[in-house]
């Protein structure tokens, strides 16, 4: 314990891969801008706004959804508001250590207009879902100025929205130089892309034009879901993908392939997408696999969490010592959709600040055997 800080679980720079920009809005913001816009909310309290939006139990898909109903329609629509919540993002990152992080959000979902339906029961206004993605985009590279960590973003399709995918591709190639490096789909897992083919045509001028794929699957969703996001959808992330361990033959395929999961412990546990019981949870097989993972939040503000609060569950529940948290972050900064270049930048940080010998780099980025024989001989 340093001074007055608080024993953090891995005071260590981190990579966050896997958190939702409208997840992690400040209850203070929130009120601020609903003054401002001259919106009523059921308080004006932060921490009793706070409390209407957490989760505090594990809960159901209409639950979780729910608790937004209690804020978008606030920030959604505002230009102002909108780059202050990324600024601000950028922020709250740094304050917890992350060295990197890729933010995401579906850009329709901020929209008031160009965007079918209008969400959040707003009256149609001028903010294009294009112009939500620039207004992000520039919150985002003011708080890396301010705050000196680097934030890029990826671009979320719904599930239940395969009219939306199209354009959100069409953003993301638009956007690739200006901070956004991938394209998501993220919802209810139910709706597979079979009886959705916007999503696969989608993700299939994602793969022409080079634009990188991560996918929510195997959360709530069974192993097929997973099954369909790598071989449908080329995904080259799997946002949690718990459920693949039903697979077995799908599980040892992606671990052969070194498949990244995005795991998010707290709310995977809040979610119930998996056992309450952390010493019960998934991450524990992934990690005696040795698998390619990520710790991430994906959306604190409904979670009430911070990223401390995930890597001390693994701490406190599973076991995780320094040297797995180093070896997961590698693997975090690896998997990352930075350009090749920026990726061997960000591990030359992470190896410094983790006192690491640094590999001799040949052409692309080290393999993971590499990286294991180098922590097998730098880090106790
Ligand atoms: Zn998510």
């Amino acid at each position: 314990m340093a001074g007055n800080c608080v024993e953090v679980a891995f005071n260590k720079p981190k990579v966050e891969l896997h958190v939702h920009l409208d997840g992690t809005i400040r209850p203070e913001t929130i009120l601020d801008v609903a003054k401002k816009r001259g919106m009523a909310l059921p308080t004006d309290s932060a921490e009793d706004l706070a409390r209407l939006c957490m989760l505090c139990k594990p809960a159901t898909l209409t639950e979780f959804l729910c608790k937004f109903h209690h804020f978008m329609h606030v920030i959604a629509g505002d230009r102002e508001a909108i780059k202050r919540v990324a600024y601000e993002f950028v922020e709250t990152k740094a304050k917890e250590g992350v060295l990197y992080v890729e933010v995401r959000y579906s850009p329709h979902l901020l929209a008031n207009t160009e965007v079918d339906p209008i969400p959040w029961s707003q009256k149609e206004g001028d903010l294009t879902p294009d112009e939500v993605v620039d207004l992000v985009n520039r919150g985002l590279r003011a708080g890396e100025n301010t705050f000196r960590i680097k934030a890029r973003s990826i671009l979320c399709c719904m599930r239940h929205m395969p009219n939306w995918s199209m354009e959100v591709v069409e953003l993301c190639k638009k956007y690739r130089h200006s901070g956004v490096v991938a394209i998501d789909l993220a919802g209810d897992e139910s709706l597979n892309c079979e009886a959705h083919p916007g999503h696969r045509k989608a993700f299939e001028e994602a793969v022409r034009s080079g634009v990188h794929r991560t996918v929510h699957a195997g959360e709530v969703g069974p192993a097929s879901v997973v099954k369909e996001a790598v071989e449908v959808l080329k995904a080259e992330r799997i946002g949690h993908g718990y459920r693949t361990l039903e697979d077995r033959t799908l599980y040892e395929q992606l671990l052969k392939k070194n498949m990244h999961f995005e795991v998010c412990p707290m709310s995977s546990k809040l979610t119930g997408a998996c056992d309450p019981d952390f010493t019960k949870h998934p991450l524990i097989r992934f990690k005696e696999d040795k698998a390619n993972y990520s710790l991430n939040t994906d959306d604190p503000l409904i979670f009430n969490t911070t990223l401390d609060v995930d890597y001390s569950i693994t701490q406190k529940y599973m076991n995780f010592t320094e040297k797995e948290f180093k070896r997961l972050n590698i693997n975090a900064a690896k998997s990352s959709f930075l350009p090749e270049k920026e990726k061997k930048d960000l591990l030359n940080r992470l190896f410094d600040a983790y006192g690491m010998k640094k590999p001799a780099l040949k052409g692309g980025t080290e393999n993971s055997r590499d990286i294991q024989l180098i922590m097998s001989t730098h880090s106790e």
